[in-house]
């Protein structure tokens, strides 16, 4: 009887890495398919300066809805994205349909904020990506501070040279760059510094909690202290209670991003933010 338990098993096992891989086969065709025909969508995150509890920006999050699977998690198809190359073609439609966004609040004669864009590795170094950013700003009118990219420090020291020199090329055209889930990564600041880098985003792993965990506070003092003397910005992503806030402006970090606030939004509720005084903070009791 136990081999045959032990024999099912295996069989139980290598189904279910076969059916894995097939899963991200049929995944990856139907993100060739959903890239083609507008599947995807836009959520838009508002950013909050901490000091004033004032609305500074925002970030875009790429959506799926699949008609069958359903809504997707950019964690299982962005990762996917990037292995099979997809991600030129989706980094491209998200900057693309950002700028249009912003486009169409110009239109509505909304005050603007800032709008970040995730970047991945492969569109961050690839040919003519600056030039065709440079084309995009200049045939929509939006004018280039208006975007952010936000890179992970995996991107940013993947190829030094080459990002020093794309990010230095994006700067002329205007466009600030952050460093995303920042304390995750190889955390080498000796190399960030040589870049134009404007904001360190520390990652949520060292926010939830953080009143209470000393390991965090230590890390998260270490990292604003650093970017400090780098005059670098610092903001805190997944902030999801006031305490988080409380503490992280006590260290003096410059911006939260999180749940607190409000969680990613569709375009026309974003738009609302946009609308000076109709959103009303929280937590207007701080700072
Ligand atoms: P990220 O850029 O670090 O984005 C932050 C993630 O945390 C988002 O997940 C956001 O919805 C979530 N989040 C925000 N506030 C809170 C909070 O208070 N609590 C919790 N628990 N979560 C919060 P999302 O949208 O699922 O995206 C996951 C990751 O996928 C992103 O991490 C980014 O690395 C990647 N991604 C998303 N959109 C794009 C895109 O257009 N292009 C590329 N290349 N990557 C993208
Ligand atoms: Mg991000
Ligand atoms: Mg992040
Ligand atoms: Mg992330």
């Amino acid at each position: 009887a136990a081999k045959t338990n032990n024999r099912t098993s295996f069989v139980f096992a290598s189904k279910t890495i076969n059916q894995d891989v097939y899963e991200s086969l049929a995944l990856k065709t139907e993100l060739a398919y959903a890239l083609d025909h507008n599947e995807l969508s836009l959520v838009f995150q508002p950013k909050m300066e901490i000091k004033r509890q004032q609305f500074v920006g925002g970030e875009a999050l790429v959506r799926w809805n699949h008609p069958e699977l359903g809504f997707v998690s950019p964690d299982r198809f962005i990762p996917l994205a990037e292995r099979s190359g997809q991600i030129i073609q989706l980094d491209w439609w998200v900057l693309k349909a950002v700028v249009s966004q912003l486009t169409e609040w110009q239109r509505l004669k909304l005050p603007l904020v800032p709008i970040a864009v995730n970047l991945s590795m492969p569109t961050f170094t690839r040919n003519h990506f600056v030039d065709d950013v440079a084309t995009l700003l200049a045939e929509s009118g939006i004018r280039g501070d208006l975007l952010e990219f936000e890179i992970t420090e995996r991107v940013a020291l993947g190829d030094i040279k080459k990002t020093q020199a794309v990010m230095t090329e994006l700067r002329k055209l205007g466009i600030s760059m952050s460093i995303d889930d920042f304390g995750t990564g190889y955390s080498s600041l000796s190399y960030l510094h040589t870049m134009p880098i404007s904001t360190l985003k520390i990652d949520r792993a060292f926010i939830s909690n953080i009143e209470t965990t000393e390991t965090k506070q230590g890390i998260t003092t270490a990292i604003i202290a650093m970017a400090k003397a780098l005059k670098i910005k610092t903001i805190a992503e997944g902030v999801e209670t006031a305490e988080e806030q409380s503490y992280l402006a006590t260290l003096g970090c410059d911006q939260v991003q999180g749940y607190l606030h409000s969680k990613p939004l569709p375009p026309k509720e974003f738009s609302a933010w946009l609308i000076p005084g109709i959103h009303y903070s929280r937590c207007a009791a701080m700072g």
